[in-house]
């Protein structure tokens, strides 16, 4: 069977900060279709990585390819209108605006002073509401963003970025700071949305859900990938064991 092809990829991928070498020649592939998770130790450059391929900071030298087309140094809403969608690792949402005030202000900055003045476009606060039921806050509608719990916060960012309907959507820890229920939830959401044809890229610490809902494993460390393949090779991988443990 031919071998899945990379809807997103990377050639010798380079960032430094000063000194410290963040990210230092990566070329890696991400599959189309799978659950793709990118782990390593903190400080390995996944955040740096997921910067440069989302076009908020430009690497030193390398390549960023969606496909057979380079979208190096792209800038951000670029990107996005091509259809690749992100999240942080610190939640990202308006804390005083409320939660459906959130999903239609993510359609586009512009719309900002309109959710503000409360002049809503009729059809995208249908598709704001659907997503509301989809993460499962649709109850949670008129409460603001600062009086949600954190994942449920992170739900609402994961709304936001699913308002833009991106085939590619990156997610900066996901369930960092979240209750096990709500990562459950999440979970069960990612894979969900991945059923339906969505690409995923998840950097994530709690390794259970890693290896629980990874199809693709990419691990860094000191900025480098040191291995690459499916949970059960990336669980006996001695220069894994190595880069966490220290060993
Ligand atoms: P990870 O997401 O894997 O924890 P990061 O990409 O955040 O790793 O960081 C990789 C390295 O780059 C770390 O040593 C970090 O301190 C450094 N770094 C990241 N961003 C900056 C920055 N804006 N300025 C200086 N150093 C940075």
């Amino acid at each position: 069977a031919p071998a899945t092809p990379s809807v997103l990829s990377t050639r010798g991928l380079t960032k430094s900060f000063g000194g410290v070498h963040a990210v230092r020649d990566v070329s890696v592939g991400f599959l189309e279709g799978k659950v793709n998770g990118l782990i390593g130790p903190n400080g390995s450059g996944k955040t740096t990585f997921f910067n440069m391929v989302t076009g908020m900071i430009k690497p030193d030298s390398g390549e960023v390819m969606q496909g057979e087309r380079s979208i190096t140094r792209w800038a951000p809403h670029r990107i996005a209108r091509l259809g690749i969608g992100r999240s942080f690792q610190l939640c990202r949402v308006f804390p005083r605006l409320t939660v459906l005030e959130n999903l239609l202000v993510a359609v586009r900055p512009t719309s900002l002073a309109s959710a503000l003045l409360g002049a809503h476009h009729a059809p995208t606060v249908a598709r704001a509401r659907e997503i509301l039921a989809r993460v499962g806050i649709e109850h949670l509608e008129h409460a603001e963003a600062r009086d949600i719990s954190y994942g449920q916060q992170k739900l609402l960012e994961l709304g936001g970025v699913l308002m833009a309907d991106p085939r590619i959507i990156m997610l900066d820890e996901p369930a960092g700071g979240v209750n096990p229920a709500l990562i459950e939830r999440i979970a069960t959401l990612i894979r969900e949305l991945n059923a339906e044809g969505r690409t995923f890229i998840v950097v994530e610490h709690n390794m259970d859900l890693v290896m629980n809902l990874c199809d693709h494993i990419v691990v860094f460390d000191r900025g480098r990938p040191i291995a690459a393949g499916v949970p059960a090779e990336i669980q006996s991988d001695p220069a894994v064991l190595e880069a966490y443990l220290g060993v």
